[in-house]
């Protein structure tokens, strides 16, 4: 009997993969996850997070019940609860004194519930999402220059391009599949030339033509200088500019002070001028371009600047609306488009419509049947968490995000909601830092369970279908908020039964009005507006606007030159180029930059399930240029501290030319349920973009200096441990063990009695056989225990970082029994002779390590990633370790 395959869509990045899940055993939740070969995403490809979603499906750590007060109760109690508080706290306070910070994990029809409850019916519009930590800016640079929010691009532009330029975007590791796109376009066309412009060095350069690793923050400075050059060049398309279009000299005579000339450009982005002549003569002579923008340009206090800047050049030279050419915002999240649409975002109004625009309010308060819908902007994350803090707010309902991680200035945001009055956190993850302060706690359904609509970065709709039914007690977000929303009195708005009818009124909203005889808007889903259950169960990937003219979507806008403001012309913006706004000193001489990892998503409550992912960078880092390391005497692999005016972290240093001198880079994953200072928000600034609110995530000023650490420790054990008195713990799971990083900046322990008393007191240690080794007076300690012939736990101990690494003695966690040789050298965590140590994961696909490779290239003389891939596999799948196993091939010279 053939087992039920499900179509789906991957839940982590904007690039919206399909999956074809095959659900082998649903009571074990136990699915077989391959790409799906007819989705136009990805054509059947995954990366490592998407390939791996299978291992994450587990109830381990999953949020199954309602609680109030720390106290398991029903559904009807916690739903009368919550709607009790906030109706209580909207009464004596007012509509303003109530917010949502909501998340684009959630599904559109989630998204739209949400926001017609707190935008529609209660009245303010205190409702904001993580996405704006994301892409606000992309949405005001579009939106200025477009008047909408209209992603004009496709995938397919990507492969019909003879110049891409990816700007403060690391596709490599945030967009992999895109990238893959990119990669495999760049094979198949020799004439196509990648340029990166990133301080970093990072895997995206791996496919680059050119790399400008300009001074942090001057990106705008660049843009102008191009405009400035397609001037100089004769390369504006004066047609397309005088009539399609308005503001054009007001933007170059801006982008002229300052940015007139290659020089100017090159010393204010402290570039070599040759390599900005390069990259000015390849735009200007390359009618097919795309620049690809994401975080690196968003996450700035003149996010949306940088924005405007891009689409400057993109407009002067006429590139838009044409395959193959226009400026293509690459969103992080699976669903922040799907946000977009609906309105999740504090100063949006739904399906594209504004607050502070007296027709829009009117329009949607007709359709929802309201009186009551905002009609001014409200409290961007930023200030929703300072007005929270201050007391503004006294109720918060935060879905489906962790902000006590992911927010700037995290730790005032956590001491923000331990002073909040009435906090709501509904998720599918029961242990998160932003859960533990909740009053109340909603279980949610999880990414196999859910049921509706995502969005992706190039506008695509794609279904997210039920691979199990919900657990535990869990339901769908859009359930939890409609019966909150019935309690607190209004019943017939909010009478949802399915996604389905949800998605319908959404469409309907999208259609309503949206014609020439009122104004224009972009999104519109009016092909929908009567779609029925079987249709929308068989919904097929499609992008937006499909209409009854287009029912098959549109994969490219603006071909038409008419655009969504009053005039129908697109808008120039003139930009002044401007730095980080706080900027480096003598006390904080580093800019502190941020990202994502290859195989983490987010803040690891779902990738962190995955063994396999755990395996590619371990701990926090931190990375730093080896002069600037040199300097500071830190050394690789040691621990440092990382200190701003907001907060501090630690963090292992990881020591390379690919950081600019005065740069460091951390990554945005680890959170306290992982990490005793992992928390890399609690050191970014919170300023913020003044027209997009986003906040200024890659530029904070900070130290760093060396973390005085007088023992360090790796404990591995088969199951979780809860260790009290360590200084530094970082927590990993293996596959059929746990891991943890420990050090300590005090005189160490009664090494023998600590292990006994850790092992035993976690149900580890009994009757079974301990190996023991120690030097004490060296500062060396390492023992085993053994049960029957399988290890159960080991620690290792010394006065140093250089402990051994690992990997062989996490492979001898799954094993059945251990061999004599592996008994024997067990302490001496290597191998015994004739075994293989594999050494860190570099490709997760395949679990390929870094000692496994090295050996082959030595020893069969690889020349090529090529020959790694045939010989180990590792590359041939996602593709995503490609950069890194090139380091591992003989360098030319
Ligand atoms: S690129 Fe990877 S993480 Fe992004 S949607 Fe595709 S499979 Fe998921």
């Amino acid at each position: 009997m053939s087992l039920p395959t499900v179509k789906t869509t991957c839940p982590y990045c904007g690039v919206g993969c399909g999956i074809e899940a095959t659900v082998e055993d649903p009571a074990a939740h136990r699915v077989t996850i391959k790409g799906d070969p007819y989705h136009p995403s990805n054509f059947g490809k995954l990366c490592s997070k998407g390939a791996t979603l299978g291992d994450t499906v587990t109830l381990e750590n999953r949020l199954l019940y309602p609680a109030v007060d720390g106290r398991r109760c029903d559904w009807d109690t916690a739903l009368d609860h919550v709607a009790g508080r906030f109706r209580q706290i909207i009464a004596e306070h007012g509509a303003d004194a109530v917010a949502f910070y909501i998340s684009g994990q959630l599904l559109t029809e989630d998204y739209y519930v949400a926001n017609k409850l707190m935008k529609g019916f209660i009245g303010s519009a205190n409702i904001d999402t993580n996405s704006r930590l994301c892409m606000s800016s992309a949405v005001v640079g579009y939106k200025r220059a477009f008047g909408a929010d209209t992603v004009p691009c496709s995938y397919a532009d990507l492969e019909l391009a003879d110049l891409i330029v990816l700007v403060g975007s690391n596709a490599a590791w945030c967009h992999p599949i895109a990238f893959q796109r990119i990669r495999k376009a760049k094979d198949n066309n020799p004439n196509l030339k990648v340029v990166v412009v990133d301080p970093r060095r990072t895997a995206s350069c791996d496919i680059a033509d050119l790399h400008l690793p300009l001074k942090p923050g001057m990106d705008a400075l660049l843009f102008n200088g191009l405009l400035c050059h397609l001037q100089r060049d004769g390369r504006i398309d004066k047609d397309y500019v005088a009539n399609f279009t308005n503001g054009f000299a007001e933007a170059l005579h801006q982008a002229e002070t300052g940015a007139g000339s290659v020089a100017a450009v090159a010393a204010g982005c402290e570039l070599d001028p040759a390599d900005v002549g390069q990259f000015f003569a390849w735009f200007a002579g390359t009618e097919r371009t795309v620049t690809v923008y994401s975080q690196g340009i968003n996450q700035s206090s003149s996010g949306s600047d940088k924005c405007n800047a891009i689409i400057n050049c993109h407009l002067a030279s006429g590139r838009l609306g044409k395959p193959g050419m226009g400026p293509f915002s690459f969103t992080g999240q699976p669903n922040a488009m799907g946000g977009r649409e609906v309105g999740g975002l504090a100063n949006m109004l739904a399906a594209h419509m504004d607050l502070d625009n007296p027709a829009h309010v009117d329009r949607v308060g007709r359709f929802w049947h309201s009186k009551r819908v905002a009609d001014k902007p409200g409290l961007k994350a930023v200030e929703m968490f300072e007005a929270i803090g201050d007391g503004r707010v006294k109720a918060v309902w935060i879905m489906a995000t962790n902000p006590v991680v992911s927010m700037p200035d995290a730790d005032r945001v956590k001491q923000a909601l331990q002073r909040c009055e009435f906090v709501v956190v509904s998720d599918c993850i029961a242990n998160t830092d932003t859960a533990q302060l909740a009053h109340v706690l909603l279980p949610a359904t999880g990414w196999s369970e859910k049921d509706g609509t995502v969005t992706n970065l190039e506008r695509r709709i794609s279904r997210q279908r039920p691979l199990f039914a919900a657990s535990g007690e869990a339901r769908h977000d859009w359930w939890i908020i409609s019966r909150v929303a019935q309690r607190m009195g209004f019943a017939d708005a909010f009478a949802y039964q399915s996604s389905a009818e949800i998605f319908r009124e959404h469409a309907a909203l999208s259609a309503f009005e949206n014609d020439s005889a009122h104004q224009l808007r972009d999104f519109d889903l009016s092909a929908f507006v009567a779609i029925g259950q079987t249709e929308f169960d068989g919904l097929q990937p499609v992008q937006w606007p499909v209409t009854r003219e287009r029912p098959q979507g549109s994969p490219q806008l603006f071909g038409d030159k008419q655009f969504f403001t009053a005039d129908r012309k697109a808008r120039f913006i003139p930009v002044a180029p401007q730095g980080p706004r706080n900027k480096v000193d003598a006390d904080y001489p580093f800019t502190l930059n941020t990202g994502r990892l290859r195989d983490q998503w987010h803040t690891m409550t779902r990738t962190g399930l995955a063994a396999k992912l755990n395996a590619h960078r371990p701990e926090p880092f931190v990375e730093i240029h080896t002069a600037d390391a040199e300097r500071l005497q830190l050394k690789n692999r040691s621990l440092a501290r990382i200190e701003s005016r907001w907060g501090q972290m630690l963090a292992r240093v990881e020591i390379g030319a690919g950081q600019r001198r005065g740069s460091l880079f951390v990554p945005m994953h680890w959170t306290g349920q992982v990490s005793s200072h992992g928390r890399m928000g609690a050191l970014v600034n919170p300023v913020v973009d003044p027209y997009s609110g986003q906040p200024e995530s890659k530029q904070t000023p900070v130290r760093i200096s060396a973390w005085p650490a007088t023992w360090y420790a790796t404990i591995l054990a088969r199951q979780p441990l809860a260790i009290r008195d360590c200084e530094y713990q970082v927590k990993i799971r293996g596959e059929q063990f746990y891991r943890y990083e420990l050090a300590g900046s005090d005189a160490g322990k009664d090494w023998r009695q600590w292990s006994r008393e850790l092992f035993s007191e976690n149900g580890i240690a009994g009757v079974g056989d301990w190996l023991e080794y120690s030097d004490l007076q060296a500062g060396y300690y390492r023992c085993a225990y053994l049960a029957g012939n399988r290890l159960q736990a080991c620690l290792l101990v010394g006065p140093d970082f250089e402990l051994p690494e690992p990997g062989w003695l996490c492979s001898l966690f799954p094993k059945p029994e251990l061999s004599r040789g592996e008994r024997l050298a067990l302490l001496s965590g290597q191998p015994p002779k004739g075994e293989a140590d594999i050494g860190r994961i570099v490709c997760s696909c395949f679990n390929v390590g870094e000692k496994t490779i090295q050996q082959a290239v030595q020893t069969q003389k690889l020349q090529s990633v090529a020959a790694i891939s045939a010989c180990l596999g590792a590359g041939s799948g996602c593709g995503s370790c490609v950069a890194e196993l090139k380091e591992f091939l003989p360098q030319p010279g």
